[in-house]
């Protein structure tokens, strides 16, 4: 057996239990109480070539040690109580991990399995997402994992990091069902939920897998939560065992959602197992971005180092004084792109981190000396992303190149109204209004609509059309998307956005507000005067007092200016 990967061998056998209405155990029960306590460590498998039978004092002993595990009244038979235990949905892995002379001495708290990772910066990939029985969304259980993680980091020195390499990934996340090549099958719905492997040195170790015939679900008590779930078993990928402590969430039984993933805490008893591994966290300024590797950092010294005063945080002036070259929305989730770098909204609205992540360390295949984005999009026909950059053009699959990138933009075939060719993209989206894509291009668009196959389409009849078509936002937007449930449309420009109901073109007035403030969660700047147009205003309402006051003073002077055009054209 290899001790590497710290899971110990579990039999095959599915368990399954009726609802127990006497206290007498059926013959079936007790054989399956039996197999039970054998999978989960409390009772040692028979030994087929010795012919050695369990015994009746060995099968009390075991049942009692499951009974005081779980808190039940130890009574060493199979009683209703324990019976209703056994047939709660639960992880795979076994309660009862060492010696019996360890588990005599062990108090009713956490278990370390005796692994931990030697290193604190640690690498996560997501391999595939639950499509069985859950119609959770890809970016959606993303996110969980992420906040799972989170949960352990904030607590400790460790820190994650996704990696687009997944086969290196430290902890490799994925969804499974039945026999899935690892040596511990799933046994459909019910039963064994996920199960994790300790660390260690082997391959394996780290991997976490759920069981994908599960209804994973998120804040939905109809199915089993997956932030519940994925926290427990990421206590396992960094060396906890099951805990008999209440409460825990190392317990191995599921017993409904633990609320909210953004304030969620763990519990003491895994708070000091988790510190007992990895020490108590030293408080940072940011937490690490997904993407970015993750520099590695001194450990804890023994006295405290002197208090100084933080420096500004570039990473916040960038975020927060906008300004952003493309903004898409890919999978759900926003991505605001500004030079060489990228941060991602989730569509539950929180940043996944407040730093940025370098865009080339992503999306592999992009030049290395990316320092600009023009435009990006998600091509609804096959969900592969596309980037301009120039008067060139990127197909990704998920963060991969396809082959022969770099194409040219001339294969868009899209000429201006005075017949020039269009050498450069300023904003490309999906409107969720049609389905068809636009782009925009030095005050005109064009819109296209994509077939099957993935070949570029060409533009469709009469286009290009003139930007001032869409009333009441900037007629060069630095970029445009299609967003949330409500398919309304987002004008991008300097740090302002400009918010489209589904559907409309011209929707007369529409208030720009702070990119900052209600995207890249900036603090709301101390308000400013209104801009008032001079005479002859009419319901023109270009209050812009929401517009952050660390702007960049071209952009400052330019907002009001857009907003005076558009007024402007109102009257006309
Ligand atoms: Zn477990
Ligand atoms: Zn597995």
């Amino acid at each position: 057996m290899d001790t590497g990967s710290g899971l110990i061998y579990l039999t095959a056998t599915v368990v399954m239990f009726a609802s127990p209405v006497t206290l007498a155990p059926m013959p079936d029960q007790y054989y399956r109480g039996v197999d039970w306590l054998s999978r989960y460590g409390y009772l040692s498998p028979p030994d087929p070539h010795a012919g050695k039978l369990q015994t009746k004092e060995g099968i009390e002993k075991a049942i009692r040690q499951m009974q005081r595990f779980a808190g039940l009244t130890e009574t060493g038979e199979l009683d209703a109580d324990t019976l209703n235990l056994m047939s709660k949905p639960r992880c795979s892995l076994p309660d009862i991990v060492g010696t019996e002379d360890m588990l005599r001495k062990r108090k009713k708290r956490y278990a370390l399995s005796g692994l931990r990772w030697g290193k604190k910066g640690l690498t996560w990939s997501l391999l595939n997402y639950p499509k069985l029985q859950s119609t959770l969304d890809p970016s959606l259980v993303k996110y969980l994992m992420y906040q799972a993680l989170k949960v352990w980091s904030d607590n400790t020195n460790l820190q994650f990091s996704e990696t687009g390499q997944a086969n290196q990934a430290d902890i490799k996340i994925s969804f499974a069902h039945s026999i899935h090549d690892d040596g511990y099958p799933f046994d459909g719905k019910g039963g064994t939920l996920a199960h994790a492997f300790f660390p260690g040195d082997v391959d394996i170790a780290g991997d976490t897998h759920f069981d994908d015939e599960e209804s994973w679900t998120y804040r939905d008590d109809r199915g089993t939560d997956l932030f519940t779930v994925a926290v427990h078993e990421f206590g396992h990928a960094l060396g906890l065992s099951h805990s008999s402590s209440h409460p825990s969430i190392m317990q191995p039984y599921y017993s409904g959602p633990v609320g909210d993933e953004n304030t969620y805490k763990l519990p003491m008893d895994d708070l000091q197992a988790i510190q007992t591994l990895y020490g108590v966290k030293v408080k940072r300024e940011t937490t690490p971005p997904v993407g970015r590797p993750t520099p590695r950092r001194p450990e804890r010294p023994k006295t405290p180092p002197p208090r100084v005063t933080a420096p500004p945080d570039p990473d916040a002036q960038a975020r927060c004084e906008g300004g952003f070259d493309a903004v898409a929305n890919i999978r759900g989730e926003v991505f605001f792109f500004k030079g060489s770098y990228f941060w991602r909204m989730q569509r539950t609205g929180s940043l996944v981190s407040f730093s940025p992540a370098r865009i080339t360390n992503f999306w592999m295949g992009l030049p290395h000396d990316t320092n600009k984005i023009d435009a990006v999009y998600e091509r609804k026909t096959d969900n592969h992303i596309i980037f301009f950059i120039g008067s060139n053009y990127w197909i990704f699959k998920d963060t991969s190149v396809l082959p022969g990138y770099p194409r040219p933009l001339s294969e868009w075939r899209m000429r201006t109204q005075s017949g020039k060719q269009v050498d450069q993209v300023q904003s490309a989206f999906v409107w969720a209004h049609n389905g068809k894509t636009y782009l925009f291009s030095r005050g005109e668009f064009w819109r296209f609509t994509e077939g099957q196959g993935g070949t570029v389409p060409q533009p469709d009849a009469e286009y290009p059309k003139s930007v001032s078509l869409w009333k009441g936002v900037p007629s060069d937007p630095d970029d445009v998307i299609s967003w949330g449930q409500e398919g309304y449309t987002y004008f991008f420009k300097g740090n302002s956005y400009w918010a489209l109901k589904s559907g409309g073109l011209d929707e007369g007035v529409i208030t720009p507000k702070s990119t900052a403030v209600d995207w890249m969660r900036c603090p709301a700047p101390a308000p400013t005067p209104s801009y008032k147009p001079r005479s002859g205003g009419g319901q023109c309402n270009c209050d812009v007092n929401t517009a952050p006051t660390f702007t960049a003073p071209s952009r400052l002077i330019l907002v009001p200016l857009v907003i005076l055009l558009q007024c402007v054209g109102q009257l006309i």
